[in-house]
């Protein structure tokens, strides 16, 4: 082919590109505008506590973020369960919790959302030496890498509705899709900015080794137990502590406390 028309063939092609990102972001910056209508305002108010807490400024954020989920996640109910408005808005509204002081995370990367009517029971495989060993496991929720989130509606609506308990399978979930951004599900996120990387590192590895030390002892408390399993798990449960036990967390847990108020840009012990 002649060098010319590989050359208008490029140009063409960015341009298409160009049309397709100004689209998309247009899109993107139409539904962030737009306010959520009385009714779903209402759900919030009855399901989602955290809602009613967030500053003014971050509720209306957090209603575009919401907006723009529905627009781009599909749900699936699983097990007869009918996926309502409802649902959805609620399950929107935790997610977006995750991002709403941080405008460049939009949970890219996946799109559906399953959804059982209760605890579901999971196939799970480990090896014993050689032997592969499969079991049923009941779980309340799960996050497939690069893949959907699995979530029971029972377990969201208990740790929807109970702001307090620091169990919030939704934003452990989603703390998860977070996680794995970097391309590696690890406990470590991409970070705001390059310089944090040093820090959170020696707070998390140290966080952890307390953590899994006070576990040991039996003396573990603000954070759950569940944590000790892996980094991931440390950082998904150290976040659902982080939104629903804050003020625990920044007294007993200020260093822990501070890299998670960083990453997420959000100060919840001051709601
Ligand atoms: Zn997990």
């Amino acid at each position: 082919m002649h060098p010319s028309i590989i050359f208008i063939i490029l140009v063409l092609a960015a341009i298409i590109w160009g049309i397709k990102l100004y689209r998309e972001r247009a899109r993107r910056n139409r539904l962030f505008q737009q306010p959520l209508s009385s009714g779903q305002i209402t759900v919030l108010e009855n399901h989602v506590p955290l809602y009613t807490r967030l500053p003014k400024d971050l509720r209306q954020t957090l209603q575009g973020c919401i907006n723009y989920f529905l627009d781009e996640k599909v749900f699936i109910g699983r097990e007869g369960l009918e996926i309502t408005d409802e649902i959805r808005l609620i399950i929107a509204a935790n997610a977006c919790l995750l991002i709403v002081n941080n405008r460049e995370r939009y949970f890219s990367g996946f799109e559906t959302i399953l959804v059982y009517p209760d605890t579901y029971v999971a196939k799970e495989v480990s090896y014993d030496g050689m032997v592969e060993v499969h079991k049923d496991v009941a779980r309340a929720g799960e996050s497939w890498y690069r893949g959907p989130i699995v979530l029971s509606l029972s377990d969201v609506m208990h740790g929807s509705g109970n702001e307090q308990d620091g169990h919030n399978v939704v934003l452990h979930e989603f703390a998860h899709k977070l996680d794995e951004e970097s391309g590696v599900m690890d406990g470590l996120p991409v970070l705001r900015e390059s310089a944090h990387y040093k820090e959170w590192a020696e707070v998390l590895t140290q966080e952890y080794d307390e953590f899994l030390d006070r576990v040991d002892r039996g003396k573990n408390r603000v954070i759950d137990e569940y944590g000790s399993v892996s980094a991931p798990e440390f950082f998904a449960v150290a976040t659902e502590s982080f939104f629903e036990k804050s003020e625990q967390m920044k007294k007993r847990l200020p260093e822990l406390y501070k890299q998670l108020q960083t990453f997420y840009g959000l100060d919840p012990a001051e709601w």
